[in-house]
């Protein structure tokens, strides 16, 4: 029997969080869950008071977990991750789906997240503690409580580069997304739907660093691409298939920005 209960807080309703609990969020998972008889959870937490602020901080930006995409292509301060939420879903899911959930949202899913990792955000839990996104993404199948927001550093906007890989468009499943923060010395290249969470291509990034973004200047990260990557067999795609065209969109992404 599936119980909800509602909280007047996020960090009450974080308290009140088992391992059978799911938090209703956008509900855009988790409601599909339901209608399909999920029995890994039989209890529904919600808060009353969600906070979906987005604003610019001294250091980068802060996102609430609550604010959904279509608040990210509302926020001018959010400019930067437009590109990202604009290719979440449709306009219904967009308008739901938030931020906080999309942290939990399981391949092919996950694209904001992705985007996340490459730009190095930080999870802040319902206390204030503050986690590496990439130490958080380890760690997510464990996870318990509840997420407050994220922070994103500051970023030249030009470094960022962001691509969903499908095969309809423009609302089809991703295959795979690629996401990358181009800073001389220290990139961060990010995959969704490449392994059981998105995972950081770090001997691609190694070889990018210090590289010219040209051909040859990139040949050396497309050889080694997949190296850190754990690409999975799915209706979508088959690992094969996804090892042999990573590296073909890793491309794009570095010379033409994701264009063809
Ligand atoms: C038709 C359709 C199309 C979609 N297209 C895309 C797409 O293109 N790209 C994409 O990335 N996703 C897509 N999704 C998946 C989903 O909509 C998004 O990932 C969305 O961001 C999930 O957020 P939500 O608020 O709806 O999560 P919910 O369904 O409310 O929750 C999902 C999970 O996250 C947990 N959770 C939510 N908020 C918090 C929090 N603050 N702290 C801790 N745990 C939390 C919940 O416990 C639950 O396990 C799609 C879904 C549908 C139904």
């Amino acid at each position: 029997m599936l119980s909800v209960e509602t909280y007047p807080t996020l960090v009450e309703a974080s308290q009140a969080m088992t391992d059978r609990s799911r938090f209703l969020a956008g509900g855009t998972l988790v409601m599909r869950a339901v209608n399909y008889g999920d029995q890994s959870f039989d209890r529904i937490v919600r808060a009353r008071q969600v906070d979906r602020d987005i604003r610019a901080e001294s250091g980068g930006l802060r996102i609430e977990a609550g604010a959904t995409m279509a608040d990210v292509l509302a926020s001018r301060d959010a400019a930067l991750l437009h590109v990202v939420a604009a290719r979440i879903g449709g306009p219904a899911v967009r308008n739901m789906a938030t931020v906080g959930g999309n942290l939990f949202a399981p391949n092919p899913y996950g694209e904001f997240t992705t985007a996340l990792l490459a730009l190095d955000a930080q999870v802040i839990g319902v206390n204030g503690q503050a986690t590496p996104i990439e130490s958080f993404l380890s760690g997510r199948a464990h996870h318990r409580g509840l997420i407050a927001a994220v922070t994103v550093p500051r970023i030249t906007e030009g470094d960022f580069r962001f691509l969903k890989v499908t095969r309809i468009k423009p609302k089809g499943v991703a295959i795979m997304t690629l996401a990358a923060h181009l800073r001389r010395g220290d990139t961060r290249l990010a995959f969704g739907n490449m392994g059981p969470t998105p995972l950081r291509a770090k001997s691609a990034e190694r070889a990018l660093n210090n590289a010219t973004l040209d051909e040859r200047g990139i040949a050396q990260a497309l050889e080694v691409c997949c190296q850190d990557l754990q690409p999975g067999d799915d209706a979508l795609a088959s690992t094969w298939y996804r090892r042999e065209v990573a590296p073909v969109h890793l491309k794009r992404l570095l010379l033409n920005g994701g264009r063809r």
